[in-house]
């Protein structure tokens, strides 16, 4: 778990005494930044760079490589002569999960790809920190960081993943897009709607999914709900709905949106409501509720993106979707490859 938080509109100030704890003579601190604040000086100013530090604008475009992880690590030794201070990303899941993996690879040998996969990391991770700019992936506070390697999208899950410290200041947030905001919202309500109807569920992911729940029935279908309170409880329900999943796994709709990102590069958010609309048979409630939310704010999912691919495109997405062995166990049971073949597969994408 995060062992340390703070949280609330404004908190971003913090940062600099935050990290004055942490500070080694000489040792710098990298700040991984998203580049929607590129020229946006007043914010940048705020986070109060010093001399040694370095500031590095991340595109969240694409969603991160283990190369990428892989040129960063090697930009930054090649810089400087000791290990940093401490590893900031600042911005959405993309730019969160880069700071999660460089920090976790400055202190371990090879390359990111070489750990992907379940309790792989051998060395502590340099200190590290979190701050969400965009809610819903919970990315602030799970065990894992969701890379694209040579073979595999894999997260490197291990108890050195977690952040050491997160900043949780809703404020940051407000730049967001509508579509934007809405497509990571509802990966948060669908991390709930995976973990409270999987097999794997227990109390403690039940009592975080059912929380995030009901936060995202409030921000999502309530009006009464101020901007400034929307985003707050948008920013805690991320947080518990990573909490959740963190002690279940995810289901159906992650397995086959990681299929459509492994093949069409599509991202994590917009991937997951692509395949959610068409799940009415796995959760057939919430597909309606989902429904409800893209009618009540005006969002157009997009339609038929499997509609022109090749069959050799078309197996490997299955394939992809078919490898996430864990997500099928917790979605239909230890009898899932019973209702779930190579060919209920093709018939699901060929709808998206
Ligand atoms: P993102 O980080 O890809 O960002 C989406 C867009 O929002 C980008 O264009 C970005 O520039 C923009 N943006 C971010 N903050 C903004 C702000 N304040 N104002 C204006 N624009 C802003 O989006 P995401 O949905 O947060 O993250 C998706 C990534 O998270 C994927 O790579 C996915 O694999 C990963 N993920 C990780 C976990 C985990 O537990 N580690 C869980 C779920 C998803
Ligand atoms: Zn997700």
């Amino acid at each position: 778990m995060v062992p340390k938080v703070v949280f609330g509109e404004g908190c971003f100030n913090q940062l600099s005494s935050i990290l004055s704890s942490q500070a080694k003579e000489k040792a710098p601190f990298i700040f991984l930044v998203d580049d929607v604040f590129e020229g946006n000086t007043e914010f940048i100013d705020r986070i109060k760079i010093r001399f040694n530090d370095k500031l590095i604008f991340i595109s969240a475009a694409h969603e991160p490589r283990t190369s990428q992880v892989d040129a960063l690590v090697k930009g930054i030794k090649s810089e400087f002569t000791t290990i940093p201070a401490g590893i900031i990303g600042i911005g959405g899941g993309t730019v969160m999960d880069l700071a999660k993996a460089t920090a976790i690879m400055l202190t371990n040998k090879g390359s990111a790809s070489d750990y992907q996969g379940w309790d792989l990391v051998k060395q502590k991770a340099v200190y590290h920190v979190g701050i969400p700019t965009i809610s819903g992936t919970g990315a602030e506070v799970s065990r894992t960081t969701v890379l694209t390697g040579p073979v595999r999208k894999l997260g490197i899950n291990s108890d050195f993943t977690p952040f050491d410290q997160v900043i949780l200041d809703p404020e940051l947030t407000k730049g967001v897009s509508k579509n934007q905001w809405f497509f990571t919202g509802m990966d948060c309500f669908i991390h709930c709607v995976e973990s409270l109807n999987g097999t794997f569920l227990n109390a403690f992911s039940q009592s975080y999914g059912e929380k995030a729940y009901d936060l995202c029935m409030e921000i999502f279908l309530d009006d009464t709900l101020s901007e400034e309170e929307s985003r707050a409880k948008l920013m805690m329900a991320s947080w518990h709905g990573g909490m959740s999943i963190a002690y279940s796994q995810v289901g159906v709709a992650h397995a086959m949106s990681y299929g459509l990102g492994y093949v069409l590069g599509t991202k994590h958010g917009v991937g997951n409501c692509i395949v959610f609309q068409h799940l009415e048979e796995f959760y057939p409630k919430d597909v309606l509720l989902f429904k409800k939310m893209t009618l009540k704010h005006k969002i157009e999912i997009p339609q038929e993106i499997c509609k022109n691919i090749s069959e050799t495109q078309m197996d490997t997405m299955i394939g992809v979707a078919l490898g996430m062995v864990p997500l099928w166990e917790n979605a239909l049971g230890a009898n899932w490859k019973s209702i779930i073949t190579h060919e209920k597969l093709k018939e699901l994408y060929l709808k998206m």
